[in-house]
């Protein structure tokens, strides 16, 4: 089906589980904007590039080549031909990924790439869903769903530990500062001059705190089959 769904919303929401179950479901293309995010901050970091000198990331950021793959039971992300999927998910992208994608030639052109995978996948027929901050916003703001994930932050930080450390047992330490750690990044996603994360207006808003990952997915796809002709 050709549909293209836009998730957006904070991290540890569970887009990405959601995104990807949604698109398998609708046998559709899945894009992580996220990932291209942090896989240009992973460059930036690579090449010892200051990322609190926006002037310096803007300069650099034509240079990196990012490819996403779109298919959402193996996602694989590279920068150059070189596979980053594991590295971009290390504490140093993490900490630095803000700044970098606060810097709106950044943001130019990596949403020229997302709209392009968006173009190719609606001349082949194939839908797309994809995910992240301003997908519904700034991205595709003609998709045919959009959809505002979120949920408690204290939910939140505790997936994203327990992703983390990779264990279904983490200590509330752990989880406290896994915590604080979002927070203070969604503020700078929340506050940021370009593209700062907000639901759109005509978003389906879901708050998962106490849904399963299918009772999410199952709304999602109910207002999928709703917008079908
Ligand atoms: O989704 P994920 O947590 O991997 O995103 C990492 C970071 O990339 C976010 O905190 C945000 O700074 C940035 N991002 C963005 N716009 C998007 C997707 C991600 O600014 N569309």
């Amino acid at each position: 089906m050709s549909v293209i769904v836009a998730i957006d919303g904070p991290s540890g929401s569970g887009k990405s589980s959601t995104s990807r179950l949604v698109a398998s479901r609708l046998g559709a293309r899945h894009v992580d904007t996220g990932a291209m995010y942090r896989a240009m901050t992973w460059w930036m970091l690579s090449q010892a590039v200051d990322v609190n000198d926006a002037a310096a990331v803007a300069r650099r950021c034509g240079e990196p080549v990012i490819t996403v793959s779109d298919d959402p039971e193996g996602p694989y992300v590279s920068v150059n031909g070189v596979d980053v999927t594991a590295d971009i998910r290390g504490c140093a992208v993490g900490e630095a990924v803000s700044r970098v994608s606060a810097v709106p030639e950044v943001r130019s052109q990596l949403v020229a790439i997302q709209r392009g995978i968006v173009a190719e996948a609606r001349a082949e027929g194939e839908g797309v869903v994809m995910e992240g901050r301003d997908i519904g916003t700034v991205v595709l703001p003609d998709a045919d769903v959009k959809v505002y994930l979120t949920a408690d932050a204290s939910a939140r930080a505790e997936r994203r530990a327990r992703e983390q450390m990779g264990s279904s047992e983490v200590d509330g330490n752990a989880i406290r500062a896994t915590e604080e750690h979002l927070l203070s990044r969604d503020a700078v996603d929340s506050t940021r001059a370009v593209s700062p994360l907000q639901a759109a207006e005509d978003a389906l808003l879901i708050d998962g705190t106490l849904l399963s990952l299918d009772e999410v997915a199952d709304q999602i796809l109910a207002r999928v089959a709703d917008r079908s002709p």
